[in-house]
């Protein structure tokens, strides 16, 4: 099969360094199980204040590059690698370090770059699978390839939805790389 993975919530975890970053702006402490939201201002933060992360994020050499994989994504990859084709589908964000940083750290595991596609609209790219932590990506996405298959990484910001989507909800990649050996 020819799955394709998203990366920020699904392999990499992006939202510590936001709340970091949010830390910083705001002088307040969030944790990541109050992120109940994919849109932060509803949950975390004002728009303005998400505004301000965005820039020093977009500010900070080597912010994107050092972002850490989430726990088990390594061998997860290893397995997935085994029999499948694993592209991964990221979308660019704003700023001019970003594409380029996150294009190293994916190289960096294990993705050459045939096996790297940065869309905002995932609905563009052809797979049989379609790894996200964003329900309204797979919906788009499902819509355009009916014959695919959805899995969502069962997230805090995604908790509403996991159940309503005709996708299979998993705890983790790991979970989903060990269920497709069985
Ligand atoms: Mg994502």
């Amino acid at each position: 099969m020819r799955i394709l993975i998203d990366a920020d919530g699904v392999m990499v975890e992006f939202v510590s360094m936001f709340l970091t970053h949010l830390h910083y702006v705001t002088g307040r402490k969030h944790t990541v199980d109050e992120i109940t939201d994919f849109h932060f201002e509803t949950c975390i933060c004002t728009p303005e204040e998400g505004n301000q992360v965005w820039a020093r994020i977009a500010e900070q050499e080597g912010a994107v590059l050092e972002l850490r994989p989430y726990e088990g994504v390594e061998r997860a990859l290893q397995l997935l690698r085994l029999d499948h084709e694993l592209v991964c589908v990221t979308s660019p964000q704003w700023g001019t370090r970003w594409a380029e940083e996150r294009y190293h750290w994916l190289v960096k595991h294990g993705f050459n770059k045939q096996h790297i596609v940065f869309a905002s609209n995932k609905a563009l790219v052809q797979g049989d699978v379609l790894i996200e932590d964003s329900p309204s990506n797979l919906e788009s996405w499902l819509a355009a390839h009916p014959h695919g298959n959805g899995v969502l990484i069962a997230q805090p910001w995604n908790q509403k939805k996991q159940s309503e989507g005709p996708w299979l909800t998993v705890p983790s990649l790991l979970h989903y790389a060990e269920m497709l050996m069985r």
